[in-house]
């Protein structure tokens, strides 16, 4: 078993590290925080002209073809840089390129996939209702109505992030009547400047240079051509999505985790009280220690599920898992990293504060850590927990 980059993946690190240590340092990516809600078309440019957008996507139509462990090499050390931007970049570009790559025809592969290789083509997945997120299947109640040529749709998404400047919100929708409630979901691309359409912006404590947004559509007509796979088969086929958002999303996780502990592990040597270093103490230490073996077993979980699903074998399991360690050890670093800073812990002046409040964003999305160890347990062969 190796557990080793190999020197490509090894040059891709330092390539990403380096880049985020000039684009990225906390002074730029705090002044994001408190300015906008989505990276700046000027630092877009920046991740295009290294290939961050075209890493993953296929050589055939522009890309790099790079597999889910490399790609997640590059990625980490966004994550670790700005959640925010590690999410902007994650639901343009990751959830466009898994939709259309997996489940496109042809002409929406060789029309899309090359525009989103270049950083020009943005996509979100707008899937969660008022209703509810975990119980998807029973809240789902946006309608697309077949009138021949299109759909009419009519409904309101909630939580959907990067919707406010998405070229194409990628809607899940119900779209039949009389069948079960599995096999009615179709999922249609929608321009997001179509008529009908109102986007609003949600008040939140993380992630504010990726903001997330209410949906609404009010008699929404989009041609039948922007089907995304197969009709009432949605909620099956996206699967393919969401399997590997969760790889992506326990990525995040890390960065926080190894964003906290630097910051910590550099304090602790330079704070004093009662006239020595305050990385003497047992407690601090300790806590240091929790981080430590945090990050270790999240990563490590995180590039296991990633190799897996680079070598075709299930990975669902390990994404999930993988999700739930990297939630609570970043939720863990924040509140931890925030006591080793005492009150600066809480002060926007120091990188710790904002990594705190990013990483309650990722306990209940895109899955709660309660239903994932529903899951869990499910795919043991327990009973059924829930519904
Ligand atoms: C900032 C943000 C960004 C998001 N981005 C997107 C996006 O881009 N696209 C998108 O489609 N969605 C997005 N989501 C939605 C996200 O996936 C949902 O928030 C998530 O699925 C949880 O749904 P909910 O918030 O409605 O909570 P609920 O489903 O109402 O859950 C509330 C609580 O009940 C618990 N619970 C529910 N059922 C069970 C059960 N059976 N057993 C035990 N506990 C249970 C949950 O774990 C949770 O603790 C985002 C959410 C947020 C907050």
């Amino acid at each position: 078993m190796d557990f080793s980059f190999n020197e490509d993946q090894i040059l891709i690190q330092q390539t990403f590290q380096k880049f985020c240590e000039k684009e990225l340092n906390y002074e730029y990516v705090r002044w994001m925080d408190e300015n906008v809600d989505f990276p700046p078309d000027d630092l877009w440019k920046k991740f295009v002209d290294i290939g961050l957008l075209s890493g993953p996507v296929p050589a055939e139509y522009g890309g790099q073809g790079m597999g889910v462990v490399d790609t997640m090499i590059a990625y980490e050390q966004i994550c670790k840089a700005s959640m925010s931007v590690a999410l902007a970049i994650g639901v343009t570009t990751g959830f466009g390129l898994r939709f259309i790559h997996e489940l496109g025809t042809k002409d929406q592969k060789d029309t899309y996939l090359p525009l989103l290789a270049q950083g020009k083509f943005k996509t979100c997945m707008a899937l969660t209702e008022p209703g509810g997120g975990t119980d998807i299947l029973g809240a789902l109640s946006t309608f697309a109505d077949d009138k021949g040529d299109s759909w009419v749709i009519n409904g309101q998404k909630v939580f959907i992030t990067g919707a406010h400047v998405a070229d194409s919100l990628f809607t899940v929708c119900k779209t039949e009547r009389d069948v079960k409630k599995s096999m009615s979901w179709t999922t249609i691309m929608v321009p997001r400047e179509t008529p009908g359409i109102t986007i609003h912006k949600i008040g939140k404590i993380s992630c504010h240079h990726c903001e997330s947004v209410e949906i609404f559509y009010d008699n929404v007509v989009v041609p039948k051509a922007n089907t995304i796979g197969t009709r009432g088969k949605a909620f099956y086929e996206i699967m393919t999505v969401l399997n590997p958002e969760r790889i992506g999303v326990a990525m995040m996780g890390v960065g926080i985790i190894a964003a906290i502990y630097e910051y910590c592990f550099k304090y602790v040597q330079e704070r004093n009280a009662f006239g020595g270093p305050i990385g003497r103490f047992q407690i601090l230490q300790n806590y240091l220690a929790d981080m430590y073996i945090n990050l270790e077993n999240s990563r490590n979980l995180t590039y296991k599920a990633a190799w897996l699903c680079d070598h075709g074998k299930p990975y669902h399991l390990e994404a999930t898992m993988a999700k739930l360690v990297a939630a609570e050890g970043a939720r863990h670093a924040g509140t931890y990293g925030s006591e080793i800073f005492g009150g600066y812990g809480i002060c926007n002046e120091y990188p710790v504060s904002m990594f705190l409040r990013d990483a309650y964003q990722i306990q209940f999305s895109p899955i709660s850590n309660e239903m994932s160890r529903n899951m869990l347990m499910q795919f043991q062969g327990l009973p059924k927990s829930w519904a």
